[in-house]
């Protein structure tokens, strides 16, 4: 392929993004080029950037905070995974249609159960924050049948609404699943032990910014793990570590593994994630 595909990731803030170095590494694996952009985009900034980047030929971006919900707006097709997420990590173009799709979830499944050998069905699982990262990760951790999730988030209403949301399109019972939803009051956060818990808010965007999360929520945890990406422990890693988990993760592997969905709805190719895992970019 002679002409370089156009790629691109944008959100605010951008500059931390290690997407372009992620899709660089997957394209080096084929015979396939690529021009991959990060550009600052806001709500109010989205439609014009969209449609200027389509217009030039562009096939297809990476969506990230806080754009993930917005930019449903602008796709002729929404995949059935963008829909039960109510947000898409991820637009293209093909067949003159702008496809909008969420690989989140797909990235978040990938990297707990091949890489980090965690099972998730019968289990309970706790997930902090209710944002577009939570919505797109939740409908795939309810496909693996855990006996109890729990959506926690600073904003309650945001929390329900999600739930209500979710109840109204996924058939919880078939999935022998039930689903809470609430606040991070000590009272909804300790009714209960979890063997995982998510940190999906973006409180480690600010570096060394605590939750302030209880003690006791971390007894019998097998696995705490962050969605944000880090070289060093996050102080949400660094808290449940000194509370007792059992183990810790960032949300490296997800980011990898997601990409590499997205590099094959882009290009139809699969690439192989096994030396940005063994490696992180820095
Ligand atoms: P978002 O849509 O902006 O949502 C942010 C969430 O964080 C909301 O629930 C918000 O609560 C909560 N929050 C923010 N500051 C807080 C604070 N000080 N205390 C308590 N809660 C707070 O962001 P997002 O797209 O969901 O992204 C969330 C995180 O996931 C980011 O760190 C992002 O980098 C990461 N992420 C990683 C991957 C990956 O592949 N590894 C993929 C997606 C996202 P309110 O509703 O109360 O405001």
């Amino acid at each position: 392929m002679d002409k370089k595909l156009k790629l691109a990731v944008i959100g605010k803030p951008i500059s931390h993004s290690k997407s372009p170095e992620i899709h660089q590494d997957f394209a080096s694996q084929f015979d396939t080029k690529i021009e991959f952009k990060k550009d600052e985009v806001t709500p109010e900034t989205l439609e014009t950037w969209l449609a200027d980047f389509f217009k030039d030929a562009g096939k297809g971006v990476s969506i990230t905070l806080p754009l993930k919900e917005a930019a449903l707006n602008y796709a002729d097709e929404i995949s059935d995974r963008a829909r039960l997420a109510s947000a898409c990590n991820v637009i293209y173009s093909k067949d003159e249609k702008i496809f909008a799709d969420c690989t989140d979830g797909f990235g978040l499944i990938k990297d707990l159960e091949e890489n980090l050998k965690v099972s998730l069905e019968d289990k309970k699982i706790l997930i902090l924050g209710a944002g577009g990262a939570a919505r797109g990760i939740i409908p795939s951790i309810i496909e693996k049948k855990p006996a109890k999730l729990k959506v926690a988030n600073r904003t309650e209403s945001k929390a329900l609404l999600l739930r209500e949301d979710l109840e109204a399109k996924v058939n919880l019972k078939e999935k022998n699943t039930i689903f809470e939803a609430g606040d991070l009051s000590d009272d909804f956060l300790l009714d209960d032990s979890y063997d995982l818990v998510i940190n999906s808010t973006s409180i480690s965007t600010q570096a060394g910014e605590s939750l302030g999360l209880p003690k006791d929520l971390f007894t019998g945890t097998k696995l705490a793990y962050d969605l944000f990406y880090s070289a060093k422990k996050t102080a949400f890693m660094q808290d449940a570590l000194a509370a007792g988990a059992e183990k810790v993760s960032d949300g490296w592997g997800m980011l990898v593994e997601q990409g590499a969905e997205s590099f094959r709805l882009w290009t139809n190719l699969i690439p192989d994630t096994s030396r940005l895992l063994e490696k992180p970019i820095d």
